[in-house]
């Protein structure tokens, strides 16, 4: 597979721009999707340009299906055939207990984390599998050391939908591997993005960092080259497994 061309999607900022970056040098033809930071998303793809290499930023909410859909119509037009996805967008809210929890809430961090996930991947797998003529291809699901800790007293939903992608990724990647298709997840612990911002905490490595193995948080390059060997030849053989980022949790 010469020419690789890869979504990745909440590719403005954190862990997804730095997963642009990482795969632009290594060749990769990128779609930057974004939701609503545009001027970033923008910036990320003129990094790559001045660099070389190739990407384009198409906007697009993961959580609604038409958007979806249209996303992979416009790659189609204007990159050609999907080799890669980066399954990375996904939100957290603010901490929260069981009691704190609403029907609101759950359903809005299952939308983006779990639905958004699953419509990616459909539209990844509709374009890369041998029985629809494809070529093939890769799947990195990006779910977090919180699937495997529950994160109680904090964010036991976010928890629960990285749960999902944990069994979307063993499933999805039986269903398809004789399609040609990989399918893995790399499981991030705390990385030093905006994300905790989201959640309430912008300070939050810092401050529980001490309880790691490593004592420090991860920079979201760490995570990238992990997501860029998993998209690599060098992972051929590599389906249905979990690369833990977490420095020792
Ligand atoms: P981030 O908030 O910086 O990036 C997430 C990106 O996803 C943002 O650009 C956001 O706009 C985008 N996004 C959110 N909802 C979207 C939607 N509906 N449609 C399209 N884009 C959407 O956070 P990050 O830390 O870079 O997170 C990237 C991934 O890594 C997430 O799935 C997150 O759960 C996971 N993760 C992060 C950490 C951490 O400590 N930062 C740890 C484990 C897992």
């Amino acid at each position: 597979m010469k020419n690789k061309i890869t979504l990745i999607t909440g590719g403005s900022r954190g862990i997804g721009r730095a997963t642009a970056l990482t795969l632009a040098a290594k060749g990769h033809t990128l779609c930057i999707n974004y939701r609503n930071q545009q001027a970033h998303a923008e910036e990320v793809v003129d990094r790559i340009q001045h660099s070389g290499g190739k990407a384009i930023a198409l906007q697009a909410d993961i959580a609604e299906e038409q958007q979806v859909m249209a996303l992979f119509r416009q790659i189609d037009r204007d990159l050609g055939p999907l080799t890669g996805l980066v399954n990375n967008a996904g939100i957290l809210k603010q901490q929260a207990t069981i009691e704190q929890l609403d029907a609101q809430r759950i359903a809005a961090i299952f939308a983006t984390n779990v639905g958004g996930s699953f419509l990616c991947a459909r539209e990844a797998v509709k374009r890369m599998a041998l029985r629809h003529g494809g070529q093939g291809g890769a799947i990195v699901n990006v779910s977090s050391a919180a699937s495997r800790l529950g994160a109680p007293h904090e964010y036991i939903d976010y928890a629960a939908s990285k749960g999902a992608i944990d069994t979307l990724t063993i499933g999805l990647s039986l269903e398809v591997a004789a399609q040609g298709i990989r399918v893995n997840a790399v499981r991030p612990g705390l990385i030093y993005t905006d994300m905790h911002a989201d959640g309430g905490e912008p300070g939050r490595v810092d401050r529980v960092k001490e309880n790691l193995p490593m004592k420090r948080g991860g920079q979201p390059e760490e995570v990238a080259e992990a997501i860029a060997w998993l998209l690599s030849e060098e992972a051929s053989y590599v389906t249905g497994n979990f690369i833990d980022l977490a420095g020792g949790k």
